[in-house]
């Protein structure tokens, strides 16, 4: 066995635990994961079925931690790991799953493949094997303090423009605000149209927020790659920069994952509880909805859908504030055939799209979602995902459907709203 063979075979063995060891002895090999699974819908190759992409950990499982394979493992029978297999299963659990977690709810024992994926990811970092790109990002994220390298000198540039834009200030590192407000990488360098529209709609409602020059960026990398150590240094941040402003609450960005590992994974992240509330952006505009603190300048009579992202919708259960959003705006609001918990992905979460490699399948299981908007025909389609964002313009282009346009839910809503005359920054007075 080669060196670095036996040290992904190390790391898988420490990966399994209690649970893992139930998911693969209750796997009844009946194969309705496949159907759940895009990369294996859109396909038809076998090798996309969720838990096929978990038989390499299976056999360390099988040949470490059960009996029969132990006695197979003594008579010399099972078959060994080769440095192709794990080239083969990187590209299994990298390029071919976005954590979308559909397949769990499609198997009647009820498997948490994420959770298998990121066990298994987590071996294959600590073994040397994971893509180059997520790396690459998951360095810049530990260095600049972004996966995209962008820095503080271009987010208070994109402040600049966004307080020219709203017409008001941007609170930065305003003590004592309730809400520290976090941005992902592409919001700050793509879709900085939500900097005003966030100002717009928090100045309207009175909610009391910041910005952070010290922890401005939401996402994770850590948690994409499968490094706890890498996504724990940088939840950490966070509760650092929000524990300095005194906040009471922390907003998760229009960002999938970055909403995984605030809210749902930090804190066992870091071992310890958070000193404040994390609530989700769209969460909070529902809330201040519900509260009669976002006030209508008129209505959105075009066509438009709402583009499920897996992380907020399913994983994350933010499922009808999205929903009641829409309706308060959108006259032609119409769902997808399967929509919220049974939503389709579109192909590029769970760090699918930061790998090169993975682009070309990545193109190919976007039939799915085109599938889903020719059936119902939509001017628009409205997510709360930066990264759903880029996956879904890039697929409507690749498939000459680029007229619907794609925009971010918060900034939609921004357009609609009555603005009244600017006062000072996260003035809630
Ligand atoms: S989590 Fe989603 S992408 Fe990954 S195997 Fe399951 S259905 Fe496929
Ligand atoms: S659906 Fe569940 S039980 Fe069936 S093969 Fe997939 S993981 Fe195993």
């Amino acid at each position: 066995m080669s060196e670095s063979v036996n040290r992904a075979v190390n790391a898988m063995k420490e990966q399994i635990d209690a649970p893992i060891a139930s998911y693969f002895s209750s796997c009844v090999h009946c194969g309705i994961c496949a159907d759940a699974c895009l990369f294996y819908t859109e396909t038809g190759d076998p090798q996309y079925t969720p838990i096929h992409k978990l038989d390499l950990m299976k056999r360390v499982w099988e040949r470490e931690y059960t009996l029969s394979g132990r006695v197979r493992k003594w008579l010399g029978l099972n078959k060994s790991i080769t440095e192709d297999d794990l080239t083969k299963w990187e590209t299994l659990v990298y390029d071919s799953c976005t954590l979308c977690g559909r397949c769990s709810l499609y198997c009647p024992v009820g498997n948490d493949i994420v959770y298998m994926v990121r066990k298994m990811r987590e071996a294959m970092v600590a073994s040397g094997h994971a893509p180059e790109g997520l790396q690459q990002a998951s360095k810049r994220a530990i260095e600049i303090g972004s996966p995209m390298g962008v820095t503080l000198q271009t987010l208070k540039a994109q402040i600049k423009h966004a307080e020219k834009e709203a017409g008001m200030e941007v609170p930065l590192d305003k003590q004592g605000a309730d809400y520290l407000m976090l941005l992902s990488s592409a919001e700050i360098a793509q879709f900085n149209e939500i900097i005003p529209a966030v100002t717009r709609i928090f100045h309207e409602a009175g909610v009391s927020w910041t910005l952070s020059s010290e922890a401005f960026e939401g996402t994770n990398s850590g948690i994409q790659i499968g490094s706890s150590d890498i996504a724990a240094e940088l939840v950490q941040r966070i509760v650092d920069g929000a524990r300095k402003l005194g906040v009471k609450y922390v907003i998760s960005p229009e960002c999938g994952h970055a909403y995984t590992a605030l809210r749902w994974e930090g804190p066992n992240l870091i071992g310890k509880p958070y000193p404040f509330e994390v609530v989700h952006i769209i969460e909070l505009l529902d809330q201040l909805r519900a509260e009669g603190r976002l006030k209508l300048d008129g209505k959105d009579d075009t066509r438009q859908t709402f583009h499920d992202p897996c992380q907020m919708v399913r994983r994350g259960g933010v499922m009808e504030q999205p929903r009641n959003l829409m309706n308060m705006v959108a006259t032609d609001f119409v769902e997808m055939t399967e929509h919220s918990l049974m939503g389709w992905c579109c192909g590029g979460g769970g760090g699918v799209s930061a790998s090169e490699r993975a682009e070309p399948l990545r193109r190919k299981v976007f039939s799915k979602k085109r599938k889903q908007l020719e059936e119902i025909g939509v001017d628009r389609i409205v997510t709360a995902c930066s990264n759903c964002r880029n996956m879904l313009e890039e697929g409507l282009e690749d498939n000459n459907m680029d007229e619907i346009e794609v925009v971010g839910l918060s900034e939609w809503l921004a357009e609609y709203l009555v603005t009244s005359s600017p006062r000072a920054a996260g003035d809630d007075s």
